[in-house]
């Protein structure tokens, strides 16, 4: 091997080792360095009781404590249906999936849930919910496993469809349950092509069910599908599969530092879609904006319903906050300066 290659590959190790989060110490400090910088301090959580659900860390994203659902809406980005009551939120049968509005890569998740009493159904048909990362991608199953056989990659903690858990730690129905998941997200280069698969770690109540298992793509019925490219950072969801399961104390904490990042309805990206002065055009291709600059493609991330960054360059496209069918002008700032464009009829 002559240098170069030996560098090469050196470095594309070093690289998939970041990817993967594994542990490998960092060369830039010595062992037991005197400079090197104190980890933050954070206040844990307090544990949950039957009727009392805990805490959440003092750096964590609360997502659900109990009060109301202003972090979820539905898939499409509506208000949700499910409901709030005394603490907890409930499925409501036919009324989709939640996702929450802020995005998240590798995270540390924290999820209550509570399969239903009275016992209604067999199999995947009874307390069948889910906790899906990447979107509606990858799933940890919720399930009333206690007592109700089902098929193994399908019961409470699989990755569905392809991991069992490695227990089966279920409480019986009724009963508040935990599913702590530690999950890295699948890379993909610019091409689309799979750099490093999603991972994950879960624990059901306290008990290691999902040793760091490497998804074979996204998690589904009847089919293990390949990888499709998405963004690092998506949505959290979790299931509508007609059961009223219910949730209580969601927390995520981030692993990955990077902006907050939001996903907007297509409703409110179509408000700020069309041509704008200086050759300024504004698309939307899913649920992401682009926008053209001198002919220049930048795939456009939200940090509020109104100001998008872009992550290849340091642009900054910002629209007036409106309801208004279409925004009448933006601002985008690149380097020193911000400029005004106005839409173009
Ligand atoms: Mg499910």
């Amino acid at each position: 091997m002559n240098m170069n290659a030996g560098k090469i590959a050196v470095f594309v190790c070093l690289s998939l080792v970041a990817l993967n989060g594994s542990a490998q110490p960092d060369p830039h400090w010595l062992a037991h360095d005197r400079a090197r910088p104190a980890p933050p301090a954070v206040t844990p959580p307090t544990a949950s009781t039957p009727e009392q659900a805990g805490k959440a860390p003092s750096d964590a994203v609360v997502l659900f404590d109990g009060s109301d659902l202003s972090n979820w809406v539905a898939m499409d980005g509506s208000p949700t249906k499910w409901v709030v009551r005394d603490g907890y939120m409930e499925c409501v049968k036919g009324s989709g999936y939640i996702r929450t509005i802020q995005n998240f890569g590798d995270c540390q998740l924290h999820v209550e849930w509570m399969a239903p009493l009275p016992v209604e159904g067999n199999g995947q048909g009874r307390g069948n919910s889910g906790v899906f990362l990447g979107l509606d991608r990858y799933e940890v199953q919720v399930l009333d496993s206690y007592n109700n056989q089902t098929y193994a990659d399908g019961s409470a903690g699989s990755v569905y469809g392809q991991y069992p858990p490695l227990v089966n730690a279920s409480r019986p129905p009724g009963q508040w349950q935990t599913h702590d998941i530690i999950y890295t997200a699948p890379r993909f280069d610019a091409d689309g092509k799979l750099l490093s698969p999603a991972r994950m770690t879960v624990h059901h109540n306290g008990v290691l069910i999902q040793h760091n298992v490497e998804l074979t793509g996204p998690t589904g019925w009847l089919e293990r599908a390949p990888y499709r490219p998405h963004p690092e950072k998506q949505p959290i969801s979790l299931q509508d599969h007609g059961n009223p399961v219910r949730f209580r104390n969601i927390w995520v904490r981030e692993l990955t530092p990077g902006r907050k990042e939001l996903t907007l309805a297509n409703q409110v990206l179509d408000r700020y879609t069309g041509r704008y002065e200086n050759n300024i055009e504004i698309l939307r291709e899913g649920s992401q904006l682009i926008a053209r600059f001198y002919n220049v493609r930048f795939v456009l991330f939200a940090e509020t319903p109104n100001r998008f960054f872009a992550k290849t360059t340091d642009v900054q496209v910002e629209f007036p906050a409106t309801t208004a069918e279409k925004a009448e002008r933006l601002t985008w700032s690149v380097g020193e300066g911000a400029n005004e464009a106005k839409r173009v009829r």
